[in-house]
């Protein structure tokens, strides 16, 4: 039994993990503004209440897998750099909290990583030694393996930045300092953005009410008539598919794996962007295959677990 725990920006993800299956888990709200230290306690408590609910305790667990939304060093197991989400995990000591809470061997990786892992283990990447993923969460994720090895680079952030390769040179500027990254032009923070830039959006029901915008009610109003919606959801499948295509190019896998909430919506956007990656790509040797993760939350506590299970020393300990 692994304990897998998922530190997403809007939830934190708690899963006991054994034989790639994922044997219970639960969700506690993240507060993720308000920084890591300060959730270690009720994450450590919901722990207990799953083993104990389940007869377990920790002695009977082999190790634990961390997951975060940033550049994660997965040798010293550190958080290198995040953007808006948990700013104490910056040089906070996840070996010692580990050790003092469970005192048992972990593993530390980017979010994204962990899920194409858990893809490639157990899911719909299974079989594959050429992957990539790219997970629609409040940015976009992207992480890739190549030649059966998860694809870290000299400092930990290869793979991982494809939302942050480039679709528009003269686009939105995006909070990681570049101009036009897919992120800022077509994930889900960007979308308020992009559609109060859009005439006519502001005669729209949604522009009138509170909270963030989804993809569902963008994709819903252009269907209903919207033009501008009509047109920001076209300009959002043209950024998904020239990102696709980035990865493509980049990584040459045999698989792509698409993930996170837009995947709600993948029956209207998904033959689209399809269409226009592989009429955009590069691919004389024939054309990837597209796949949707089943379980988009279960996928990355299964790859904590696979990655916990995994022989590297360097990993362990
Ligand atoms: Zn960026």
């Amino acid at each position: 039994m692994n304990i897998a725990i998922d530190f997403g920006g809007t939830n934190i993800k708690i899963g006991l993990i054994d034989e790639g299956r994922v044997t219970v888990k639960a969700s506690i709200p993240a507060y993720s503004e308000q920084g890591l230290a300060a959730r270690l306690p009720e994450v450590e408590q919901t722990v207990e209440e799953l083993l104990r609910e389940n007869g377990l305790s920790l002695p009977a667990c082999r190790g634990v897998g961390l997951a975060l939304p940033g550049i994660v060093d997965a040798d010293n197991r550190a958080l290198l750099s995040i953007n808006d989400k948990y700013p104490d995990g910056i040089g906070f000591d996840f070996r010692r909290w580990v050790e003092n809470a469970f005192a048992l061997p972990f593993v530390m990786e980017n979010d994204a990583r962990a899920a194409l892992l858990g893809e490639a283990a157990y899911g719909v990447a299974r079989g594959t030694k050429d992957s990539v993923l790219m997970m629609f969460g409040t940015g976009i994720g992207t992480a890739a393996i190549m030649n059966g090895a998860i694809v870290r680079g000299r400092h930990y952030q290869a793979g991982i930045l494809g939302g942050h390769l480039a679709t528009d040179i003269h686009g939105e500027k995006c909070a990681c300092g570049n101009v036009g990254c897919m992120e800022a032009q077509a994930s889900h923070w960007a979308l308020g953005i992009r559609a109060s830039r859009m005439p006519g959006f502001s005669d729209s029901p949604l522009a009138n009410r509170p909270g963030a915008l989804g993809y569902e009610e963008v994709i819903a109003a252009g269907e209903q008539g919207e033009d501008w919606a009509r047109r920001l959801v076209d300009s959002l499948l043209e950024h998904w598919s020239a990102g696709i295509v980035n990865l493509i190019h980049a990584y040459d896998p045999e698989v792509v794996v698409l993930s996170g909430g837009l995947m709600k919506s993948a029956d209207r956007v998904l033959p689209r962007v399809i269409e226009r990656t592989l009429a955009s790509a590069w691919t004389p040797w024939g054309a990837p295959r597209f796949a949707v993760a089943k379980d988009p939350e279960t996928s990355v506590l299964l790859g904590l677990s696979h990655l916990a299970d995994s022989n590297d020393p360097h990993r362990k300990g």
